[in-house]
């Protein structure tokens, strides 16, 4: 069981979290179609706590109700309030924050929504690639399931129901020994993990695939990419291939829960040294001195609480 708040937010008002039930009609859980957010907040080495990019998570998650053409009552401002007062409430001075909204119940048809309902969950989430995973690194493997076909998946947002594809290709790697499963995309590509973007480095040039690619377009995946153009690296977002990957310097992967993971081993072949490479780490410990409130640079990306 996940540690949680006791708390939930609900529509608008605070309930416990024993009474923060849904229906079995609800028409999300039959069909898939809600959006989601996944957000950190870290305690600041310079005092207090503050969300990391909130706006731009409320952003993606309207983002997704868009693609999905699903109204929902509140602003952009109201639900910045909303997370932070949901922090504030349940006493955490670092969390994960995983807001939800979804389609409840009354017609169980596809042809139109019932009424929309939006709820923030707060809990504890430690590193979330496992124990060692961001100092020494994760074994990775390609995965046998394809990353969306983008006029299948509506890759853009963070729909509840693509992710069964992530969930059966992370199953499927974690079965097979590994930590964490690669997806190509459906030209053979390399696209995406089932819930981080991923980056390789060759020769001193930074490479992650574009974003009109079927990855979803990760807000520490942008993070990082301004991050690198601000210490001077080359950075190309193009599409690359397995092979390009297997002979890369360094691969990281990147994401709200896994924050900046580096990857030592691809489909039982060594990256690089077998250690975290330097561009890696540089990056991996700018993005946590900027989470942590301590560059100067990129201070309005925090929400403080
Ligand atoms: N890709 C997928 C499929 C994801 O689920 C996530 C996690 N939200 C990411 C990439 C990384 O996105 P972000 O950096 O915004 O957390």
């Amino acid at each position: 069981m996940v540690d949680t708040g006791a708390k939930i937010w609900m529509d608008g008002k605070f309930i416990n979290k024993q009474d923060a039930v849904i229906s079995v009609l609800t028409q999300s859980l039959h069909y898939g179609i809600g959006t989601f957010e996944g957000i950190r907040c870290y305690k600041l080495n310079t005092g207090g706590s503050a969300i990391f990019r909130l706006k731009d998570h409320i952003q993606r998650l309207c983002d997704g109700a868009h693609i999905l053409n699903m109204d929902q009552p509140f602003s952009i401002d109201e639900l910045i309030d909303a997370h932070i007062e949901t922090v504030r409430i349940n006493r955490m001075d670092e969390c994960y924050i995983r807001p939800i909204m979804f389609s409840g119940d009354g017609d169980m048809g596809l042809a139109k929504f019932n009424d929309i309902h939006i709820a923030i969950a707060v809990w504890k989430w430690g590193a979330y690639l496992g124990e060692g995973a961001l100092e020494n690194g994760i074994r990775a493997k390609v995965s046998s399931f394809n990353r969306h076909h983008v006029n299948i998946g509506m890759v853009q947002g963070k729909i509840n129901g693509q992710y069964v594809t992530s969930v059966l290709a992370k199953r499927e790697a974690i079965a097979g020994g590994y930590d964490e499963a690669i997806m190509l995309d459906t030209q053979g590509y390399v696209a995406e993990c089932s819930g981080e973007n991923i980056f390789i480095v060759k020769d001193n040039t930074i490479y992650t695939a574009p974003i009109n690619s079927p990855i979803l377009p990760g807000i520490t995946r942008q993070t990082i990419i301004k991050l690198a153009h601000d210490l001077n690296y080359t950075i190309k977002e193009e599409r690359f291939t397995r092979d390009f990957m297997y002979l890369a310097d360094d691969v990281f992967l990147t994401g709200t829960a896994a924050e900046v993971t580096p990857v030592y081993e691809i489909d039982d072949r060594q990256i690089g040294t077998g250690k975290p490479g330097p561009i890696t780490l540089t990056l991996q410990n700018t993005y946590f001195q900027l989470i942590r409130g301590e560059l100067d640079n990129h201070q309005n990306w925090l929400f403080h609480i």
